[in-house]
């Protein structure tokens, strides 16, 4: 941060969602649904229009063959294959000459006579219902993206070349957009669309880099190479940063770098309160690659193992070897402590880059997700189930199924588990029988038999960034409703230590997943309702483990007890900060 100042200042608030700070060039991601102009051409114009689309053909043709050599050196020939119907449907005959009539008959821009063309036919085919043309339909809405960016000259998402590294702008940062980063040349990342507990968050904090969401990128008029700063913890940017600011911003983050040391001070030591009540800390991770040299000497465990991370990373769904060998990879990694592999929770804000399994849904959160998904697909379901069990071989592994919404699903997903083990048996492949199941409790139907659902696994994990937004029907990536995302509300607050207490009634261990278990006035709350284990992003488990050993269980059974007996979540919050604050003061003086 020791660079000249620059002039003109701008400041842009947002909301902070992955702490840190980050300064460097801005590399502005085009928008998804480009607004396309439409205006009049004169005849002299037309050959121009035909040569501007000639040569957007010619570009969109190089990138999708690039994008097709690289898939089939990162993933596969065979899944790079998809690129060759996008190549038919971008040279397709009928679309080219009816653009040119397009534009012969009605005399305006070649972007819109093209998008009028594309529009009729994907009406034509949404028509036909089969899977076949589905497939079709997302091909050709695909290039055609890729055409409009390249007639109006955007920079394409899906062929993202950083060159040095930056900070990402787009109004919308989707998880899958990740795929197509180097992620180490990605310094933060601003978007307008998601949350605290939105997936690109959840990916930012696991990256350890900043992340601002909430603001609104056309008005900042933000362009590629523009200087700016992001403020991960306040949710503030800024363009062209003063001097003055700069000074601040390296003074707050050396003060910062030293708390983190003291934080760090607590790691090798057992995870526990003053009074030796003991909670297992442990990691979320989306991949083998997220267990850092090193960090299992201060972990008791992986609590979250998101599969999901490895299928949007390689844009399709891999077969049981390629899974086993990932799980393998991360069971090895793990030293003989447990993974906690969550089978695969496609849907919602997670879907595959390159497969349109999902079709177009209005309310995805609640639609065709997790679970619901693998009950559908069980041949997809099966292999993954048959890689954690084969992986189960290399240490200790537990199974956790996502969105359970009654027990039915339970009983089917453990059927179809049993089926897995079956076949294990009958190919004569090894695998573990030992493998503790779980349920995520992240749909309040869940919640409300915590005694039904122990009859049919060994364990429960609450998913609260689910749980939150399906009990105060708020949506975790709706930035206008993010101020109503309240873990603090009564009655999150009121369910959670219903589910932790129904839960211990039933003999089950009880875990919290959801991003507040990284949240140290939450986790300490979590702490105090009885929960077991709580697991998080590697970089949020110092202050946790730190607050952990500096407070005793008597202390947070109070602490559960004045929460839970407030009416308002400023008054809960309050008592929790306060509690928080206190902590702080008296062990860190700086
Ligand atoms: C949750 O919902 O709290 C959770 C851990 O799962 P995900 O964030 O992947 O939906
Ligand atoms: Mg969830």
């Amino acid at each position: 941060m020791s660079e000249k100042a620059l002039e003109n200042e701008q400041l842009f608030a947002g909301i902070g969602v992955s702490n840190g700070t980050a300064y460097g060039k801005v590399f502005v991601v085009a928008h998804t649904s480009a607004q396309i102009p439409e205006y009049n051409v004169s005849d002299s114009q037309i050959d121009g229009e035909i040569k501007r689309f000639e040569q957007a053909l010619m570009k969109t043709r190089t990138d999708i063959v690039s994008l097709k050599e690289e898939l089939a050196q990162k993933v596969g020939e065979k899944e790079s294959s998809i690129f060759d119907a996008h190549l038919l449907v971008l040279e397709d005959v009928a679309i080219i000459s009816e653009t040119y009539s397009n534009l012969q008959d009605t005399k305006r821009n070649i972007e819109i006579c093209y998008i009028e063309v594309v529009n009729r036919f994907l009406q034509a085919f949404e028509e036909i219902d089969d899977p076949f043309m589905r497939e079709r339909i997302a091909d050709i809405r695909d290039v055609s993206r890729r055409m409009i960016n390249n007639l109006m000259g955007h920079e394409e998402k899906s062929s993202l070349n950083l060159g040095e590294p930056a900070i990402l702008a787009s109004k919308d940062f989707t998880p899958s957009d990740f795929a197509f980063v180097d992620k180490t040349k990605v310094l933060g990342i601003i978007t307008e669309k998601g949350s605290l507990t939105s997936h690109t968050a959840i990916l930012a904090r696991s990256l350890r880099v900043p992340c601002i969401v909430g603001i609104n990128i056309e008005e900042t008029n933000l362009k590629s190479g523009d200087v700016i700063l992001i403020d991960g913890y306040k949710g503030n940017l800024f363009v062209n940063p003063s001097g003055d600011t700069l000074k601040k911003y390296t003074e707050i983050a050396n003060i910062r770098r030293e708390i983190e040391r003291i934080f760090d001070s607590s790691l090798p030591y057992p995870s526990e309160t003053t009074d030796f009540h003991k909670v297992s800390l442990e990691f979320n991770i989306g991949s083998a690659s997220d267990i850092k040299e090193g960090s299992m000497s201060y972990s008791d465990g992986i609590g979250l193992f998101r599969t999901e991370a490895l299928f949007i990373d390689k844009g399709n769904f891999m077969d049981e070897d390629s899974q086993f060998e990932a799980y393998k990879a991360a069971v090895i990694k793990a030293e003989g402590k447990p993974v906690t592999i969550r089978t695969l929770d496609l849907g919602g804000d997670k879907t595959l880059a390159f497969k349109n399994e999902f079709g177009h849904e209005e309310n995805p959160f609640m639609g065709y997700r997790a679970i619901r998904f693998c009950l559908d697909r069980v041949d997809i379901f099966t292999a993954q189930l048959k890689a954690i069990l084969r992986a189960g071989v290399y240490g200790k592994v537990r199974i956790l199924y996502p969105m359970i919404s009654g027990i039915n699903e339970l009983v089917r997903a453990n059927s179809v588990l049993e089926q897995a083990k079956l076949a294990l048996k009958n190919e004569g492949i090894e695998y573990s029988s030992d493998i503790e199941i779980g349920t995520m409790i992240e749909v309040p139907s869940a919640a409300m038999i915590i005694d039904l659902i122990a009859k049919h696994c060994d364990f429960i994990s609450i998913g609260t960034n689910d749980l939150i937004q399906y009990l105060l029907a708020v949506d975790r990536v709706n930035d206008h409703v993010a101020h109503l995302y309240n873990p603090a509300n009564p009655a999150v607050i009121r369910m959670l230590d219903k589910i932790v207490s129904e839960g211990k009634k039933a003999n089950l261990k009880v875990s919290v997943c959801g991003e507040i278990a990284a949240d140290p006035i939450f986790a300490m709350l979590l702490i105090g309702m009885g929960v077991d284990s709580l697991s998080m992003a590697s970089g949020a488990l110092s202050e946790i483990k730190f607050m952990l050993r500096k407070a005793s269980f008597e202390e947070l059974r109070k602490l559960r007890n004045d929460a839970l007996s407030q009416n308002c979540s400023r008054d809960i919050l309050t008592i929790l900060r306060r509690f928080r604050n206190a902590k702080m003061k008296e062990f860190i003086q700086i």
